[in-house]
């Protein structure tokens, strides 16, 4: 039916159709919510009304099988509701403390075989919830790692601190297949970022037939791409040249141009950062910088990748004091005392304040004391 102010079915439907009843009666007048165990929170609204939400963790990409499974839960214990977060978690929502206990233990008590967690509760306060995550080899095109594969390793290695709350903050991961990061990497805690480093192959065969040259040309930030002839089999054909010492290996031209692919088994990998939050606790949001400038793809589990994020989840855990977001800590203890904790290799590329000014003058930071 239309919505008001609505003049097209174009686009989802509005939110507020889909609210379960309790949060229907009581929008905009909750009072306050508690983290009453790791995944589970209760909401207490002003007319003594109470929300109870248990939170499990899923997958960026599920099988049909897997939702019509969360969909019958809900159909028995939430009245058909329940929604998914932006880090893939799920959430069942209920009014009251019973039907919040049996649908705790229901979720926990289903496994796959008899094995591993299918829904896991967990995924709230000072522990690790699910990462947030973009497309991966499954679905981009400029993606210079995976998304779902690295995801499921490294998630795999911090499974039990996503079942808990024994780290001193709230730690947020995040991943992007490129440098275009549509997740969150650039104000996480601590942020996988996929990595070219070789600029973009030219096909001269296809490039003229298959890409409009003046947008490839257009689409470069930094002006290495431009026009040209080539000889190609015997004749001159319109085509695309690199100035390679410009590239800084983006992979926009290729979203322009399918002629000038850029993934490649040996130059792309993953660069670590840490210590990005978007809260304003304790200090201001700060971007995240770079502690690992590169990690091989490593394909199924990611072996390298996921003993490093492990270890500095640990250094971090062992060594923060209580309520000290990483960024916080390393900002405390200093980036110098960062490094030589975690045993990471430091080198000059590292080296990055994101503070306003020094953000515009690119890498003149004088903070590291090497
Ligand atoms: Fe595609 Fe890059 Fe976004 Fe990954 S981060 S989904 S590769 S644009
Ligand atoms: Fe330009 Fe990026 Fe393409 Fe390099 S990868 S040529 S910087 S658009």
């Amino acid at each position: 039916k239309p919505m008001e102010g609505r003049i097209s079915d174009i686009g989802p439907r509005k939110y507020n159709e889909f609210f379960p009843p309790v949060i229907a009666r009581n929008f905009g007048k909750w009072l306050y919510h508690e983290i009453l165990e790791p995944g589970v929170l209760v909401h207490v609204a002003e007319s003594g009304e109470t929300c109870y939400t248990v939170r499990i963790g899923g997958t960026r990409t599920m099988s049909i099988t897997h939702i019509r499974e969360l969909c019958d839960i809900a159909d028995k214990y939430c009245g058909g509701h329940l929604r998914w977060t932006t880090r893939s978690n799920i959430e069942f929502m209920v009014e009251d403390k019973a039907t919040m206990e049996a649908l705790r233990d229901d979720l926990n008590s289903r496994t796959f075989d008899g094995g591993s967690f299918k829904f896991p509760v967990g995924g709230t306060g000072a522990g690790i919830s699910n990462m947030v995550h973009t497309q991966g080899w499954l679905h981009c095109h400029t993606p210079a790692t995976d998304a779902s594969g690295p995801v499921k390793a490294v998630m795999d290695a911090l499974f039990e601190e996503f079942k808990d709350m024994r780290m001193p903050a709230p730690v947020r991961i995040a991943l992007a297949c490129c440098i275009n990061m549509c997740g969150a990497v650039h104000c996480s805690d601590i942020g996988l970022v996929g990595i070219h480093r070789k600029p973009p192959m030219v096909d001269h065969e296809w490039a003229d037939q298959l890409c409009e040259i003046p947008l490839a040309v257009s689409a470069c930030p930094t002006a290495a791409v431009r026009p040209t002839k080539v000889e190609h089999n015997g004749k001159k054909v319109n085509s695309i040249a690199i100035k390679e010492d410009r590239c800084m290996y983006c992979g926009n031209c290729y979203t322009m141009c399918p002629a000038l692919p850029i993934s490649d088994a040996e130059g792309d990998g993953v660069a670590i950062m840490v210590g990005g939050k978007v809260s304003n606790r304790i200090s201001m949001p700060k971007f995240s910088k770079v502690v690992v400038g590169y990690i091989p793809n490593e394909p199924p589990r990611w072996p390298t990748l996921t003993k490093t994020i492990k270890h500095i989840v640990d250094v971090y855990a062992a060594n923060a004091n209580k309520y000290e977001r990483l960024g916080d800590w390393a900002e405390r203890i200093g980036w110098e005392t960062f490094f030589k904790l975690t045993g990471l290799e430091f080198t000059h590329h590292l080296i990055d304040d994101f503070r306003d000014p020094a953000y515009y003058t690119w890498r003149q930071s004088t903070q590291f004391k090497f």
